[in-house]
């Protein structure tokens, strides 16, 4: 199910290592100096549409670069994955399902330009707010 236009599908200059399924390149445009994304070779856009040879791939290499990052890049790393399929594709969202590495360290740039008041955001989860999320997993 490859879709026309899908700049994953075919990154093949810019792959840096590879396994079976999945393959690191560095993102571009970045966030900061050494963000990678880990892609699965096959086109996918919803995480649960996943293989397990798949999942395990991603996750070997995800694993293996965020070692690589800490210490070198960042004294830590931030991994994610974004699923909005409210946003429709552009320069910066990317159907194609990846994991984000983004090396990261105390108060570095991504804290000091987005995130200095994201312990704001928090809230204290209530009993029915509880029940409510629990109920989702039936
Ligand atoms: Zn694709």
């Amino acid at each position: 199910m490859v879709k026309n236009g899908c700049p994953f599908c075919n990154p093949l200059t810019r792959i840096i290592k590879e396994n079976d399924t999945a393959q690191v390149i560095l993102s571009d445009p970045r966030k900061v100096p050494g963000h990678f994304l880990v892609v699965p070779k096959r086109h996918i856009e919803k995480p649960w549409q996943l293989k397990e040879k798949e999942i395990n791939d991603i996750f070997q290499l995800i694993f293996f670069i965020e070692k690589k990052i800490i210490g070198k890049l960042g004294e830590g790393c931030d991994i994610r994955q974004n699923y909005r399929p409210f946003i429709n594709q552009d320069a910066l969202k990317i159907d194609h399902i990846h994991f984000h590495l983004i090396p990261r360290s105390y108060k570095d740039y991504l804290y000091q330009k987005a995130e200095h008041y994201e312990t704001d955001l928090f809230a204290e989860l209530d009993d029915l707010e509880r029940e409510e999320v629990i109920k989702l997993l039936d």
